[in-house]
């Protein structure tokens, strides 16, 4: 990904964007200024200030740093790739072996580009109560690059790798609380004409799998079940910092900054931030499904590495990994103590 829009001022909306994302000349679209449904329709959660049961779940860094590894080894894995097709033989192969029940929404993508066949991956883990908490992550590399050797160590594997190793403690038990299901999305990155040059990021040239999903739950009404829906994307830059974002929903990042204080990770997050980001959240939030995009827009001075052949591995940490999956851990532990009631309460304001 990714576009960050900055808002603000005379007008109240969209005034430009700042391209720090996919390629130059990236445009923000009508669509992505009105992007923030989920975030002005969601009140704050219920006073009570419900304490997880228990104690705190962890990610396994080393494990998570070896799938890293592993998917980095599939080399580049834009839409229609070789690398690609593995990926997602590993992935079925990995979160079977996890006892997930896994399954496939595959569609095909018109794209400036042509029709791409396309498919993303969910796989889910019951729990015992009623709704689910979906966490995600895009699995393709960014397309212009295709002719390049730009494999997304950051911006697509560690995000995946990273819910492979939380995958790793849903395994083997009936989860207490809300199930949970792990969206692998197809067709993130922008997809631009052939036309040589042609390297805009533009909203009905991307986030394809995240909307043909969020279409096809809001259809079956899966939308509404619902409870929290965490997508991490470049979250594993050494230098962690991970950005506010205006198209999440208030309450739900509340609950990220809370959870990572609880850790003594505050200093991690929400340093930066007030534009509105352009990730695979924003179909689901324009359903009204709450939503926190938890992404590092930072990535080398200036977002230099961003999209380019210097997004390689040396420049991440599996500290950042462990980091980012224990916040989004004990942000589940807390949307099970507290987010359904935040959830049903957005849902009947939504219905006023
Ligand atoms: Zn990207």
């Amino acid at each position: 990904m990714i576009s960050l829009v900055r808002r603000g001022s005379l007008v109240g909306l969209l005034l430009f964007t700042v391209a720090l994302g996919c390629a130059k000349g990236k445009t923000a679209s009508a669509a992505s200024s009105e992007a923030a449904p989920g975030a002005s329709a969601t009140p704050a959660p219920s006073p009570a200030r419900l304490e997880p049961a228990g104690a705190a779940m962890h990610i396994d860094p080393t494990r998570a740093w070896l799938y890293l590894k592993e998917i980095l080894a599939f080399g580049p894995r834009w839409d229609g790739s070789k690398g690609q097709k593995r990926l997602g033989e590993y992935l079925h192969a990995k979160l079977k072996a996890n006892g997930a029940q896994v399954e496939e929404d595959a569609f095909v993508a018109d794209t400036p580009a042509g029709k791409i066949s396309m498919r993303n991956i969910v796989a889910k883990f019951p729990g015992s109560k009623d709704g689910i908490i979906v966490l995600g992550s895009h699995i393709d590399t960014n397309y212009p690059l295709r002719k390049t050797n730009f494999a997304g160590a950051n911006d697509g594997a560690s995000s995946t790798a990273l819910l492979l190793a939380i995958a790793d403690q849903l395994r083997g038990k009936k989860l207490e609380g809300y199930s949970v299901w792990l969206a692998f999305f197809d067709g993130e990155e922008s997809i631009p004409s052939a036309t040589p040059g042609d390297l805009r990021w533009s909203d009905p040239d991307s986030l394809y799998g995240s909307r043909h999903l969020a279409q096809r739950w809001e259809q079956d009404g899966t939308n509404k079940k619902i409870k929290a829906l965490l997508l991490a994307d470049m979250i594993g830059d050494k230098d962690l910092e991970i950005f506010r974002d205006t198209n999440s929903t208030p309450w739900l990042e509340d609950m990220v900054g809370e959870a990572a204080r609880r850790l003594g990770y505050q200093s991690y997050f929400f340093g930066e931030g007030g534009g509105g980001i352009g990730d695979d959240h924003v179909p689901f939030a324009r359903f009204g499904v709450p939503v926190a995009d938890i992404i590092d827009l930072d990535y080398g001075y200036n977002n230099a590495f961003h999209h380019t052949t210097e997004d390689t591995i040396d420049k991440l940490s599996p500290k950042s990994l462990q980091i980012t999956g224990d916040v989004i851990l004990e942000t589940m532990r807390l949307i099970n103590a507290r987010g359904g009631q935040a959830a049903a309460s957005a849902q009947k304001l939504q219905q006023q």
